[in-house]
C-alpha cells in the first residue's frame, strides 16, 4: 500500500509549488486512495450572491498553510492514502448538465471505494454527491448550516437551488430523514412554513439558540445518536459560522458558531460511519483576506482526521 505525504516544507517552502489540497500529490485514479479530496467549482445553484465557483482553487491555495498533524496529534497520512483527485467536471451555463456530471464523477469515486471530502461550490452540489453515494440505500446526514436548505421551488417551478438540496434528497430516498440532524439553524426566513417539510418528515433541527442553551457537547451527543452506526454523510456549510469568522460566503447570518466550537463538534464525530463529507459555500470574492478559505481548508482537514478514526 502506498501512503502519500504532503510535500516536505523543509525542502519546498509552503508558498512554493502547485497548491494542491494540503500539498498532497494530485492523482487521477481513485483506486489509489482511501480518501479523495475533490473540488466542485460550481455555483449555478446560487440564488443570491455568487462566487463559490472560486472556492476550490482558493481553498487549495490556503490549505498550503496546513501541516500534517492536527492539534490533538491525529496524523491521517500515517494510516490513510489521501490525495487530491482534482476538480469534478461542471458546466457553468447548464445546471442539469452539471448535476449529471457531478453524479457521474462521484459514482466513479464511490465505485473505487474511496471516501470523498469535497470543497464546494454552493450547497446544491451535495445533492448529486448523495445521488452517487446513496444509490443503494438511504444514508444519515449531519448538517452544519445557518439554513435548513429544505425549501421547495424557486423562480417558478425550479426544483434545484442551494436552498433545496436536502428536500430533494429526502424525496429521492437518498436520506433517511429520521437520521438527519441540522445544527446552527438561524436567521430570517421567507414564510412561517419554511421548516414544515423538515419537521414533518422527522429531520431534527437544532437552532443556534438551542446550541447556545445546551452547549456543544450535549448537542453533538444528540447528533451522534441520531446518525447512529449506519452510513452517514457530513456536510459543512461555512455559513454555519458567524460571519465574524467566515465573511466570505453568499448568505451570511449573524449570531453563528465560532470556528472553535465548530472544530470541537467536528472532532466529536470520530468513530461514526462516515461515507463522505463536504465543505461548501466558501465564496472567495467576498473575503479578499483569504481567511474564509483557510477556515474551509481547516475544516476539511478536521474531517479528514475524523475519518482517520480519532479525534
Ligand atoms: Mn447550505
Ligand atoms: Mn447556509
Amino acid at each position: 500500500m502506498t501512503l502519500f505525504e504532503p510535500q516536505d516544507a523543509a525542502v519546498i517552502p509552503r508558498f512554493a509549488g502547485t497548491p494542491s489540497f494540503f500539498r498532497l500529490p494530485m492523482l487521477t485514479d481513485p483506486a489509489e486512495v482511501d480518501v479523495a479530496l475533490i473540488g466542485v467549482p460550481f455555483d449555478g445553484g446560487t440564488t443570491n450572491r455568487p462566487g463559490t465557483r472560486h472556492g476550490p482553487r482558493e481553498i487549495r491555495n490556503q490549505s498550503s498553510l496546513m501541516r500534517r498533524i492536527n492539534a490533538n496529534g491525529v496524523s491521517p497520512y500515517d494510516t490513510l492514502r489521501v490525495a487530491d483527485l482534482g476538480d469534478c467536471p461542471v458546466n457553468p451555463i447548464n445546471l442539469l448538465d452539471s448535476l449529471q456530471k457531478i453524479e457521474t464523477f462521484f459514482s466513479t469515486i464511490a465505485q473505487a471505494g474511496a471516501v470523498p471530502i469535497t470543497a464546494g461550490g454552493d450547497h446544491l452540489i451535495s445533492l448529486p454527491i448523495l445521488r452517487a453515494l446513496a444509490r443503494k440505500e438511504s444514508v444519515g446526514l449531519i448538517h452544519f448550516d445557518a439554513h435548513s436548505d429544505t425549501n421547495d421551488l424557486y423562480f417558478g417551478n425550479n426544483p434545484y437551488t442551494h436552498g433545496s438540496p436536502f428536500r430533494r434528497a429526502v424525496e429521492e430516498g437518498l436520506l433517511d430523514p429520521k437520521r438527519v440532524v441540522q445544527i446552527g439553524i438561524r436567521g430570517t426566513y421567507y414564510h412561517e412554513s419554511d421548516w414544515d417539510f423538515a419537521r414533518g418528515c422527522g429531520i431534527r433541527i437544532i437552532t443556534m439558540d438551542e446550541v447556545m442553551d445546551r452547549g456543544i457537547t450535549d448537542v453533538i451527543a444528540e447528533a451522534r445518536a441520531i446518525a447512529g452506526a449506519l452510513p452517514t454523510y457530513v456536510t459543512f456549510d461555512i455559513d454555519c459560522l458567524d460571519p465574524a469568522y467566515a465573511v466570505g460566503t453568499g448568505t451570511p447570518e449573524i449570531g453563528g458558531l465560532t470556528t472553535r466550537e465548530a472544530q470541537r463538534m467536528l472532532r466529536a464525530l470520530a468513530g461514526l460511519n462516515i461515507i463522505g463529507a463536504d465543505v461548501v459555500e466558501v465564496s472567495p470574492p467576498f473575503d479578499p483576506s483569504g481567511l474564509t478559505a483557510l477556515t474551509g481548508a481547516t475544516m476539511m482537514f478536521e474531517l479528514l482526521c475524523v475519518i482517520a478514526g480519532r479525534s
